[in-house]
């Protein structure tokens, strides 16, 4: 029997807690962190990628009202947090407890998941190569002056993707970027598989924990030997719902597959490790 390859990932983990707007990885083993060690009790070798913003700013647009009364009076249009409140040097007692798991790797989400602009998640469409590559020095700066270990892995913000973020990447020696073909809009990558792109592994997400189904999940475990499962941290951001939060529905779901995985001869892997296997 083949082995198949699986690994869990979320996206927009930062120190945001629910006292702030919403929680994010802030509130602890009290808030959505709670479902990590009852995930690993159900299935102890299982990895976790979560994908960290090192300052998040990003908010959802303000009203059609709002904007046009601040585009009237020359005031700036979009909305983002003020004072950096998540920039992780703020909060090195949380990235040493976030290091602290041992299941668990942490890959680069963007520098602040922001861009002045009507899709304003997507921090890197567009950017040229200078800027990229700044950014991504400037989030490594971070994790490193925060003490929070990381891999370097990419997942770009909001699926905004640019040929200098590519450059910069490699450039920088990244082991893999996470991207989904459809969302990203690159007709030229697999959806399943991991494959060289542009010079970097391309280690993709292949099954939603809140939109596919398990026999999809399964399917694709059979078909090409390797699920990448993956989520967001929250379920809606800032008014914004996101609709694949890491809650109790998703938990549910996911016990279910590994139940069903379990007559599969199963390697549970990090993204890093996946990447290095085909390096
Ligand atoms: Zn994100």
């Amino acid at each position: 029997m083949n082995s198949v390859y699986f690994n869990l990932s979320f996206d927009d983990v930062h120190p945001e807690s629910s006292g702030d707007g919403t929680d994010c990885g802030g509130d602890r083993d009290g808030g959505v962190f709670r479902y990590f060690p009852r995930l690993l009790r159900k299935c102890p070798e299982l990895k976790i990628t979560l994908f960290v913003t090192p300052n998040w700013i990003d908010k959802a647009n303000d009203s059609f009202f709002l904007r046009n009364m601040k585009r009237i009076f020359g005031m700036k249009y979009f909305n983002t947090w003020v004072g950096e409140p998540f920039l992780l040097t703020k909060h090195k007692d949380w990235c040493s407890w976030l290091n602290s798991f041992k299941n668990i790797e942490v890959a680069v989400h963007g520098y602040s998941h922001h861009a002045d602009r009507k899709l304003h998640s997507q921090e890197f469409q567009d950017m040229g190569y200078n800027d990229c590559r700044e950014r991504l020095m400037s989030a490594e700066r971070v994790f490193k002056d925060a003490g929070l270990n990381y891999v370097k892995g990419f997942r770009p913000p909001g699926w905004g993707i640019s040929d200098g973020l590519f450059e910069a990447l490699k450039d920088l020696k990244y082991d893999f970027i996470s991207l989904d073909s459809v969302a990203c809009n690159v007709g030229d990558l697999s959806r399943y598989k991991v494959e060289d792109y542009r010079g970097l592994w391309n280690v993709p997400q292949n099954w939603d924990i809140a939109r596919g189904t398990i026999d999809e999940a399964l399917e694709i475990l059979e078909k090409y030997g390797l699920l990448m499962a993956k989520g967001h941290i929250s379920d809606y951001y800032d008014g914004e719902r996101i609709g694949n939060g890491l809650n109790g529905v998703t938990f549910g779901r996911l016990c279910e597959l590994f139940e069903r995985m379990k007559d599969k001869k199963s390697c549970f892997v990090s993204m890093k490790e996946i990447a290095r296997r085909m390096a």
